[in-house]
């Protein structure tokens, strides 16, 4: 069991002001295995009270000082490989292998990389008459989802702790206990006390009580378009700023000179990879009309080497969905498709075979998919692939580009004007071409109702900081 039932507020561990409890359950399961404590307003108001004493002070400390908290940081956080991959293992259900290759080094990963970023950072600038400096923006309140649990809150840690800012985090409730992890690691580590505050509970309690909270300078959000609504909504009220990291619907874009195998096998890891709940998943397939009964036959040849199963056993590539609400919401948008003109390829709704145990999924493929569909247009968050046709390469990027997102996009082939012509035109804020590894140092972020702001490296620092113009300052 791995209970958790206080909150990180000023340097320790402290009781919350009432005693009720949230249940953690392992997806693949469906056993809980611990709970966390359902935070009040008074815990949060504690947490934020803290993080504006630690302000001044922290706020003050070196660039050098806090590049060298930052590699600490790291250093612990690699101390505890296992233990963070049992954790993220059991409250996500994400499979060993793909926990281990992609979970455990993505938070790393942040914080290397922005201590690196940092050392060459430049706080101040001269221009024509002015000095610019650029100052900590204050207490940042930090809201993550539960579908990378150490990635989405080290990106936001790693960031504010290189401007000098302070925070409360406050995790999914699905998946709380990577955040205690880094809690262990940031007290390991030396982080000064008041700096990181951690507080558990409801959206409707604490993330609603951080986006409205006076005393909270900036709110740094990653998780749904419509929750990203409501905090829009309580920061308009005194003018906080928000940065948020929203949804997608990813095309792959394969052009006609594409290895048919490999376009097909990258396109079902976006739907198997973390069981499709990836913001940046590729979920449609925007194919060549002359290589459609190619496309189709290779993803029927290659989907059996991605099996839906337990997350413990190596040769598991895909586990189960967060929660029975999630496997719902990704059976009805299965029927969707099923009900609609385009073609069931593979999959469909149920659980696969043998796994009647967990909110397992089947790797689904529909065929046929008008860009218009239900199933082309909105977030699914599950293992579910749509595959477009298009004539020629224009028609391909206005369907790319026809959603009301644009958080990534993809390319596959090797033509290299054709590859450039369709990178260069894809609306997202992140285009990978033929599955190049991630650049940790480069932004992160969305266009359209993907989001707004951007996360990772310097573009992440900038966020936490606010540009002062100073005219006549003596030299
Ligand atoms: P969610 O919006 O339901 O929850 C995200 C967080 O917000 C959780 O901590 C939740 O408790 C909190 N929350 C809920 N109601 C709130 C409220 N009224 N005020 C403040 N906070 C509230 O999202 P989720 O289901 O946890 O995650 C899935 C969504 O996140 C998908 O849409 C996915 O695309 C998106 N996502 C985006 C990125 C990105 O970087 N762009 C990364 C991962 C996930």
């Amino acid at each position: 069991m791995y209970n958790h039932i206080q909150h990180y507020i000023n340097g320790q561990w402290v009781d919350s002001t009432e005693n009720e409890m949230i249940d953690v359950i392992n997806p693949a399961t469906e056993e809980k295995i611990g709970e966390i404590s359902s935070g009040t307003k008074e815990d949060l108001d504690k947490a934020v009270q803290a993080a504006r004493d630690a302000f001044p002070s922290f706020s003050q400390t070196t660039k050098e000082e806090r590049a060298d908290l930052l590699d600490r940081i790291a250093d612990e956080y690699e101390k505890r490989k296992d233990k963070f991959i049992e954790v993220i293992m059991e409250e996500l259900g994400s499979p060993v292998n793909f926990t281990t290759e992609v979970q455990y080094p993505m938070g790393l990963n942040h914080f290397r990389a922005t201590a690196k970023l940092l050392r060459d950072f430049d706080f101040t600038e001269e221009r024509e008459n002015s000095f610019i400096q650029k100052d900590a923006i204050g207490v940042a309140g930090l809201i993550t989802p539960w579908n990378f649990p150490t990635n989405q809150a080290s990106t936001k840690l790693a960031s504010a702790f290189a401007a000098g800012s302070t925070v409360v985090l406050k995790p999914s409730t699905e998946t709380p206990f990577a955040a205690v992890l880094l809690t262990e690691v940031f007290e390991a580590a030396g982080l000064p006390k008041g700096v990181f505050n951690l507080v558990n509970g409801t959206g409707s309690t604490i993330g609603d009580g951080i986006s409205s909270h006076p005393d909270i300078d900036f709110v740094s959000f990653t998780g749904s378009g419509g929750v990203g609504t409501k905090i829009m909504e309580n920061a308009a009220q005194d003018i906080k700023k928000v940065s948020l990291e929203l949804g997608g619907k990813s095309p792959i874009v394969v052009l006609d000179d594409a290895d048919v195998d490999y376009a097909a096998k990258t396109a079902i890891s976006h739907i198997a990879g973390n069981t499709g709940q990836v913001c940046t998943a590729g979920t449609r397939a925007i194919v060549p009309e002359s290589m459609h009964d190619d496309f189709i036959q290779a993803i029927k040849n290659h989907i059996s080497e991605y099996p839906v199963g337990d997350p413990k056993d190596k040769s598991t590539f895909t586990g189960p969905q967060i929660s029975e609400d999630q496997w719902k919401t990704v059976q009805d948008y299965i029927q969707t498709g099923i009900d609609s003109e385009a073609t069931l390829v593979t999959g469909g709704t149920g659980k696969p075979e043998g796994l009647e145990t967990g909110y397992y999924s089947k790797l689904t493929v529909f065929t046929n998919v008008k860009p218009d569909d239900t199933i082309a247009q909105e977030e699914i968050f599950g293992p579910v692939l749509s595959v477009i046709t298009y004539k020629d390469l224009d028609e391909a990027i206005d369907v790319a580009n026809g959603t009301i997102y644009g958080l990534a996009g993809y390319v596959v082939g090797n033509d290299p004007d054709n590859l450039t012509k369709t990178a260069r035109s894809l609306r997202s804020g992140r285009i990978v071409v033929n599955n190049e590894p991630a650049d940790f140092t480069a932004p992160f972020g969305g266009f359209q109702q993907s989001g707004i702001g951007r996360e990772w490296g310097d573009y992440g620092i900038e966020e936490f900081l606010e540009p002062k113009t100073i005219v006549g300052l003596p030299s």
